[in-house]
């Protein structure tokens, strides 16, 4: 079993590096770990995620029912919970509301392009989930649709979610989907984004068995559209248009944001 000691003080100080790094404000956010097979460690509501001390921390059980801890435990325990049950390789999930994936989220815009080979071997795709009110299970139910095949989401017009083998791997992946969205804004900016073609994708999943990284993660792009992992120019004309079209809406949706155009 985890030592319950030292996970309390992993959630600490996951807690304040997600509040130092801007991904929250004020009380936002939600971050809890794996116990043991019966039981979950997680943030406490109502509580700044860069101030908690071990102490905060809520035990519940699988139900959602308090074991042990003085403080209530967060509104969204039961999205946590859900994503424990459904992928019992999970130990770790990190919900935050970092500023560009949440950007990117509220435009409706999701992150599904195969443009970074880090991303590509970690996380492998982003989907953007259908919004659904906080607290509710209307707020986790598109989530779980897709937990099998990914491990990190957009969810419209709130935030971003990561799950993973740890709670320091859920973290870590928290901080690569908002770096890539960082970068994916600033491409944007810049007016252009190159597409990795399907044989660099592949060549990028057969190395995850090497870095320890689930083989089944999934890329949305290739998923649900064949023709979207391909350069433009390249095997596939209808991905160069595809690329394109991207680049188009994130641009428009940039130049608005910003007044840029009447
Ligand atoms: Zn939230």
């Amino acid at each position: 079993m985890t030592n319950p000691h030292q996970l309390k003080r992993d959630l600490v100080e996951v807690g304040r590096r997600v509040y130092a790094r801007g991904y929250v404000a004020s009380n936002d956010g939600n971050i809890s770990a794996r116990l043991d097979e019966k039981r979950i460690l997680i943030t406490p509501t109502g509580i700044s995620k860069g101030f908690m001390t071990p102490e905060d921390m809520v035990v519940v059980d699988l139900d959602g029912n308090v074991v042990s801890g003085t403080k209530k435990a967060s509104s969204e325990v039961f999205m946590h919970l859900a994503a424990y049950k459904h992928r019992p390789d999970v130990h770790g999930v990190c919900h935050a509301h970092p500023p560009y994936a949440t950007g990117f989220a509220v435009a409706g815009i999701p992150l599904d392009k195969c443009i970074l080979p880090e991303v590509v071997v970690v996380l492998g795709g982003i989907p953007l989930v259908e919004y659904g009110t906080p607290g509710t299970e209307e707020f986790f139910a598109p989530v779980l649709k897709r937990i099998d095949k990914y491990d990190a989401f957009l969810l419209a017009n709130h935030g971003a979610l990561t799950i993973g083998k740890d709670l320091f791997n859920a973290y870590y992946k928290m901080e690569t989907l908002e770096h890539f969205a960082h970068i994916a804004f600033v491409a944007q900016q810049l007016g252009h984004m190159n597409v990795l073609n399907r044989d660099q994708v592949q060549k990028l999943t057969d190395l995850r068995a090497k870095f320890g990284v689930r083989t089944t993660v999934g890329c949305v792009s290739c998923e649900e559209d064949s023709s979207a992992c391909a350069v433009p120019g390249a095997e596939d004309p209808g991905a160069a248009a595809g690329a394109e079209d991207l680049v188009k809406t994130i641009t428009d949706a940039v130049m608005q944001k910003l007044n840029l155009r009447t």
